[in-house]
């Protein structure tokens, strides 16, 4: 298999181009489990599949047990996931993003929850990636972002919050941001709940901006940006090297991956990075969210360094829209604690 495979993958030239085409190998041998013609076939198709998602195999896997509990558990948490999107079963939760200086609310960020009947709480970072391997993403991403809007409406009309004063923050898959439709769904969720586009921030990880920044990308969220539609980059600091993405990016702000805000307080490299990043971040003129705020001396580490905004634990845990909306009530927004 390994060399059928590399005689596959080897490019080869028709009329002077180049051609490359990718392969992925399934295995599966006959066992007392499996001894019909077709459990054969379905099982090294399943080992394909697995070939195909984990980059460790380069493109070559052997069927085991263990990968058919997996797919047939995958199948069916898929099905389950498309029928929750249908029937508007995933829930928001709202994290409160408060101004480490004045410790007023200026925010929120909505996350994506999902209660199964019989597996019950689903992790999203779960049925995130399962979307994203199944095309879902898009229905439920168009989802998310519609529930978001929706519920910025509810606030407006509550006179909860004003437009600008409060910025509710919706995390995008790589996938709906590469989407040639996305402007579009954007346009009309936003005038069909007929909110500003000033409270909304949309939140894109960093591997999924920096790793290929073309003109399609770029011509997005400049009109993103004219539309008033503000963006941050999320995970900052885990996933690339090169910073000078940042220069040609129009982004408002930057997130500091929680995994250097947990060991501020504690001497080292940690709060360097931190440092770096927010000094990084206000020479570009852009404003930095530090997340997973857990403990008071965080959070004095973290205005000793001059970072904006906080979110995390210490100030709240993330909030059902019925409990957000009373937190509202009584920390009220910017401009009312002002
Ligand atoms: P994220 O965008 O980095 O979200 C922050 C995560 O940190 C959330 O986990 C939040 O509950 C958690 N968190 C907040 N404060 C603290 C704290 O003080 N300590 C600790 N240990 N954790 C804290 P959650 O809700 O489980 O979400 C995990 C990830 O799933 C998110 O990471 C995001 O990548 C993804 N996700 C969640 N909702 C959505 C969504 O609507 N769309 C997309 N595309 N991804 C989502
Ligand atoms: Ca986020
Ligand atoms: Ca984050
Ligand atoms: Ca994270």
């Amino acid at each position: 298999a390994e060399q059928l495979h590399e005689l596959i993958v080897h490019p080869f030239e028709i009329q002077g181009q180049r051609i490359y085409i990718g392969v992925s190998i399934g295995i599966s041998f006959v066992s007392a489990q499996i001894d019909a013609a077709e459990e054969l076939l379905r099982s090294a198709d399943t080992a394909m599949y697995a070939a195909k998602r984990n980059p460790l195999s380069r493109g070559i896997q052997i069927f085991s047990a263990k990968l058919s509990a997996n797919s047939l558990k995958n199948l069916a948490l898929e099905t389950a996931l498309r029928e929750a999107i249908k029937q508007a079963d995933i829930d928001l939760f709202y994290q409160p993003i408060v101004d480490l200086e004045t410790g007023a609310l200026v925010g929120a960020e909505a996350l994506a929850r999902w209660f199964h009947p019989e597996l019950g709480n689903i992790p999203p970072l779960e049925f995130v990636t399962l979307a994203e391997r199944s095309k879902l993403i898009f229905s439920l991403g168009n989802f998310i972002l519609e529930k978001a809007c929706l519920q910025i409406h509810l606030w407006q009309q509550d006179h909860l919050i004003t437009p600008g004063d409060f910025i509710l923050h919706v995390n995008i898959s790589a996938q709906q941001i590469c989407h040639e439709d996305f402007e579009d769904w954007i346009k009309d969720i936003l005038q069909r709940t007929e909110i500003s586009a000033q409270n909304l921030m949309l939140e894109i990880t960093e591997s999924s901006v920096a790793e290929d920044i073309d003109q399609q990308l770029l011509k997005l969220l400049d009109e993103l940006k004219s539309m008033g539609v503000q963006l941050s980059i999320d995970d900052f600091g885990t996933g690339y090297s090169s910073l000078s993405y940042l220069q040609r990016l129009p982004v408002n702000s930057l997130k500091i991956d929680r995994s250097f805000i947990h060991q501020i307080n504690l001497a080292g490299d940690n709060r360097q990075v931190a440092q770096a990043t927010i000094a990084l971040a206000h020479s570009f003129g852009l404003e930095v969210v530090a997340e997973g705020i857990e403990e008071e001396s965080q959070l004095y580490w973290l205005r000793q360094l001059g970072c904006d905004m906080g979110q995390g634990y210490y100030f709240s845990k993330p909030l059902s829209a019925a409990d957000m909306t009373e937190f509202l009530r009584c920390h009220g927004s910017a401009s009312q604690t002002r």
